[in-house]
C-alpha cells in the first residue's frame, strides 16, 4: 500500500494503531496527530516541581493477562502476591474471591453495583482465571513515559505535536480533509483516517450521544525513605475505607481512589486522612504527614454502567468509510483500561486495512 494512515491522537490506542500498522508490514506510512504538546494522552511521566521527582499523572496498573501490555513489563518486575486489606476490620488475606467487587471497582472504575454486567462479565474473563503466569501484577514506577509512551512513539513514522484537529471535511460522502488550525491535510484515495480520540473530543467533531464520566483520585506522598507494607508487599489494596490501593514505589506512596464521583471538595484533608489510614496499616504513629500532592482526573474513564455501555459503537466504523475510530470507550461491553485501548487499536487497524485493501 502506498498510502498514509493519518492517526488523530497520540494517547496509548492511537500509538497502538501505529504500531499495529507498523507490524502488519503493507507499507502504509503513519503520522500521529497530538493535539497537546507531549504523546500519552491519560498516560505519562512528569517531573513534578513540588515534589522535585518523577511521577506519572497516575500510578496505571498492568496484569500478566494483558496480552499487548504485558511484553512491556520485564520478568522481575511483576508481583505474585497481592493482598487486601479490611480496614475496619484490620485484617489482611490474599484470598481474591471475597475481594471481586473491589476488583470490579478498580478495573471499571464504577461501583460494582451500577457496573454494566456485560462489562463485568469481560473484565473477568479477562482477568479470570489466573494462571499462574497470569496471576501476576505490575504497577507503573513513575516511568510510564519511558517505559510504555516513548517505545510507542518510536512504531509512527511521523509524530506532530501542537496538531489538534478542529474539523473534518468531506465530499461525495468521504472525509476528503483533516483541518488542524492554520494548516490542512488533504485525504488521498489511498489515505486512511483512525481517530484516536477521547470521547469528549470525539463527539464535537462527529456528533453522536454523550458520556457521563468517573472520576479517578490518585494521591503522592514523598516520603524520606521507602516505606514498608505488611508482609513486605509493595501493592495493597484496601477496602471498607478511603483509599483503594496503595503502591509504594521507592520515596514515593502512592494511593489510588476509583469511582471518585462525590463531591469531594477538600482533597487536602482526603490525604491526610488517607495517611491515617496508612498509620493504622503499618501499625505506626506519624509525627507528621509527608508533603504530597493530589489529582482528581474528574473524567478518567466513562461511568461503565449499562447505560453507557448501550452508547458505546459496536464496530469501528463512521459515517465515512474512510474514517475508523479507536480509544478505550469505543470497545462495547469492554472496560476502559490500557489493555482495551490496545484491542481498540488492532480492531481499527484491521478494518481500515480491509477496507483499504477489500
Ligand atoms: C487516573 C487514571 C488512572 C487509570 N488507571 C489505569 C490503570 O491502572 N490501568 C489501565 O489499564 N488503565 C488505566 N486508566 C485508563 C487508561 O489511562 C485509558 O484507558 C487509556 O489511556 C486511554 O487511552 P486512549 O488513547 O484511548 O485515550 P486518551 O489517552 O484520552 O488519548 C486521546 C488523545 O487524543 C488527543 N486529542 C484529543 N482531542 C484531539 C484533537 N482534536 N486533535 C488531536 N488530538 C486530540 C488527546 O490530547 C489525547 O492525547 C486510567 C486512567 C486514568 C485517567
Amino acid at each position: 500500500m502506498s498510502g498514509t494512515c493519518h492517526i488523530v491522537g497520540g494517547g496509548i490506542s492511537g500509538l497502538f494503531c501505529a504500531k499495529f500498522i507498523k507490524e502488519s508490514r503493507n507499507g502504509l506510512k503513519t503520522v500521529v496527530y497530538e493535539a497537546s504538546d507531549k504523546p500519552g494522552g491519560r498516560v505519562f511521566s512528569y517531573d513534578d516541581k513540588d515534589l522535585n521527582c518523577r511521577l506519572d499523572n497516575a500510578t496505571h496498573v498492568i496484569i500478566g493477562a494483558n496480552k499487548y501490555l504485558r511484553p512491556f513489563v520485564q520478568a522481575g518486575e511483576w508481583h505474585k502476591k497481592c493482598f487486601f486489606w479490611d480496614v475496619k476490620q484490620d485484617t489482611l488475606s490474599d484470598k481474591i474471591r471475597p475481594f471481586i467487587p473491589h476488583i470490579i471497582k478498580s478495573a471499571c472504575n464504577t461501583p460494582p453495583e451500577d457496573t454494566a454486567p456485560a462489562i463485568v462479565k469481560q473484565m473477568l474473563k479477562m482477568t479470570f482465571p489466573w494462571t499462574p503466569g497470569m496471576r501476576k501484577i505490575y504497577f507503573s514506577q513513575n516511568d510510564l513515559s519511558q517505559r510504555l509512551i516513548n517505545p510507542l512513539c518510536g512504531y509512527a513514522d511521523e509524530l506532530r505535536l501542537n496538531s489538534r484537529l478542529m474539523k473534518i471535511e468531506s465530499q461525495f460522502g468521504r472525509a476528503a480533509a483533516l483541518v488542524f488550525g492554520n494548516t490542512t491535510i488533504d485525504i488521498g484515495a489511498d489515505d486512511t483516517v483512525i481517530l484516536a480520540l477521547g470521547s469528549r473530543a470525539y463527539y464535537p467533531l462527529m456528533g453522536g450521544p454523550v458520556f457521563d464520566y468517573s472520576g479517578i483520585i490518585n494521591i503522592f506522598f514523598r516520603t524520606s525513605q521507602p516505606l514498608s507494607l505488611p508482609r513486605g508487599n509493595a501493592l495493597i489494596a484496601a477496602v471498607n475505607g478511603k483509599a483503594d490501593w496503595f503502591f509504594v514505589c521507592g520515596n514515593i506512596l502512592a494511593v489510588t481512589i476509583s469511582a471518585a464521583n462525590s463531591e469531594i471538595s477538600d482533597l487536602e484533608q482526603l490525604a491526610r486522612d488517607v495517611w491515617k489510614e496508612l498509620d493504622i496499616l503499618r501499625g505506626v504513629s506519624s509525627a507528621f504527614v509527608p508533603p504530597f500532592k493530589v489529582f482528581h482526573h474528574k473524567t478518567a474513564t466513562i461511568r461503565q454502567d449499562s447505560a453507557n455501555n448501550a452508547k458505546r459503537p459496536d464496530n469501528a466504523g463512521t459515517k465515512y468509510p474512510n474514517v475508523f475510530i479507536a480509544g478505550d470507550w469505543t470497545m462495547k461491553d469492554y472496560p476502559c483500561c490500557m489493555e482495551t485501548s490496545a484491542l481498540s487499536a488492532r480492531r481499527a487497524v484491521k478494518t481500515a486495512l480491509k477496507a483499504n485493501n477489500p
